[in-house]
């Protein structure tokens, strides 16, 4: 049996571990097209602002720790068309060279390409790349080059377009390196996964470190300033009402998002779904014969959602094990996602799991939201930090819908939120959360958690 893995990040690497650890005779190969398997792209911020002090250090895995798990791996090699009758992909290698490489079954995990927003200078002739300080993120590649514009050029000031959680992270990491940034978002508030008054408050952590947060300003145009000037590249945006605002930096850093890269699959015949991710069963099987997909190059399946799009690392990992196990002759199923997410801004943290308010209005539910806060451990017991938090429930069942949380980065909002996603998962009612036998003692919590205190709130307000 010869599995072949195309793409060497979470998606493609977990269907490899999961093949090998399934089937120690089985003869795995991942294709990669650059020189960095298993590299960990959800911690280039902070090997960016310098608290993880060498690249190589976001490996997950070594190549030789991948190589002694009994993978083949073929760097900077690309794949370049699939024979789905053949069972045959045709590769290239850095240097041109083409070959045709069999297999049993065939795990496509192409992941996701950084969207390029239609912002004049980005695109066509003359357009600005990273030696003119412009950069897009996603890639190993992509961050060499945003550390060679760092240590090359000692840029004063960054422009950030994006205030997603991406966004964020980097600025939190462009400031903690020294950077004076400003970051813009074309809608109404940052970090726009949730609620507006949980992003006013991410607002306020950026405005207190010194960022100069531009909500409701749609960059029209990136340009190279004039000599002299105070920056050597110029932004220009309409802010709120329409008016012109224009900011001069050393260097721009465009985040707005990933669209999946499915070329390679759609061209073999994969039926595309939503945002033209590949379109997968549950068992991460493509329709294709012996082609399964897994991560951000495929749609995801939401527990309350059904079909959506949700490009995240933890959800690549689940669905190549899945599709790993599966390409084995296995019969296991992606149990869906949850979109559950946190961000650390700072000495902050974001977090957020299931569904907002307007998101379960539009999937048929009848959501109630209630905003609420309480301490993260008995407030006589020094260094306590109060959670904003906002919980959805379904008004007729009194089902949990979803959960947001904003509090220090010591709350634990992490594992908070996890509490929230434990419970929307198995179904469980707000009031039922409140029931939940969680552990307390002064130092690191209260007799009633403060997420159960968020759910009682919620049921005060509904009854
Ligand atoms: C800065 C940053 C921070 C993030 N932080 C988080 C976080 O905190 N939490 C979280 O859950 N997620 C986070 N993410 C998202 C997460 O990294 C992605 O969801 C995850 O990497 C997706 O994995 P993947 O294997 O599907 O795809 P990708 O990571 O996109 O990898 C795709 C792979 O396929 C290869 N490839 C593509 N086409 C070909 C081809 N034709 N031939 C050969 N190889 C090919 C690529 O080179 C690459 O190796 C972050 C992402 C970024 C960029």
């Amino acid at each position: 049996m010869h599995v072949v893995m195309i793409g060497g990040s979470d998606a493609g690497i977990s269907a490899a571990l999961r093949a090998r650890e399934l089937d120690p005779a089985a003869e795995v190969t991942v294709i990669l097209e650059d020189a960095y398997p298993n590299f960990s792209i959800c911690g280039i911020p902070y090997y960016v602002s310098g608290e993880v002090t060498h690249w190589r250090n976001l490996a997950h895995r070594t190549i030789g720790d991948l190589e002694a798990a009994g993978m083949r791996l073929r760097l900077d090699t690309v794949a370049r068309r699939i024979d789905v009758p053949g069972r045959k992909l045709l590769v290239s290698s850095a240097g041109g060279e083409e070959e045709v490489l069999g297999y049993d079954k065939l795990v496509v995990g192409t992941g996701a390409v950084p969207v390029r927003p239609p912002i004049g200078g980005l695109a066509g002739p003359g357009a600005l790349g990273s030696t003119d300080g412009v950069h897009l993120l996603h890639s190993m590649g992509d961050t060499f080059a945003v550390m060679d514009t760092l240590e090359q050029t000692a840029p004063a000031s960054a422009v950030i377009v994006g205030g997603g959680y991406i966004g964020l992270e980097m600025a939190d990491a462009m400031t903690v390196r020294g950077l004076a940034v400003t970051q813009m978002e074309q809608l109404p508030e940052v970090l726009p996964t949730v609620d507006a008054e949980l992003g006013a408050l991410v607002h306020a952590e950026l405005a207190a470190r010194g960022v100069e947060v531009l909500a409701g300003t749609a960059v029209q145009a990136i340009s190279t300033a004039a000599p002299g000037a105070a920056g050597r590249l110029e932004v220009a945006a309409t802010g709120p009402g329409g008016a012109a605002v224009t900011r001069l930096a050393d260097m721009v850093l465009v985040v707005v998002g990933v669209r999946p890269e499915s070329t390679l699959a759609a061209d073999a015949g994969a039926t595309l779904g939503v945002r033209g991710a590949i379109a997968v069963d549950p068992g991460m099987r493509t329709g294709l014969p012996d082609v399964f997909a897994a991560g951000d190059c495929v749609i995801t399946h939401h527990r309350l959602l059904g079909v959506t799009y949700l490009p995240l690392g933890t959800t690549a990992h689940k669905q190549g094990r899945v599709a790993g196990q599966n390409a084995l002759g296995g019969d296991r199923a992606f149990a869906g996602s949850l979109g559950t997410q946190v961000v650390k801004i700072f000495d902050h943290a974001a977090a957020r799991t299931g569904l907002r308010d307007h998101e379960a209005r539009a999937a048929g539910f009848d959501p109630v939201t209630v905003g609420s806060a309480a301490d993260d451990h008995k407030a006589y017991y020094p260094g306590s930090h109060r959670i904003a938090m906002r919980f959805t429930g379904d008004r007729a069942t009194g089902r949990l819908l979803g959960v947001q949380l904003f509090g220090h980065k010591e709350a634990e909002i992490a594992k908070r939120i996890d509490i929230a996603a434990t419970a929307i998962f198995h179904g469980m009612t707000v009031e039922a959360l409140s029931d939940l036998d969680l552990s307390y003692t002064p130092p690191l919590g209260s007799p009633w958690d403060a997420v159960q205190m968020g759910a009682q709130a919620w049921t005060r307000h509904i009854s």
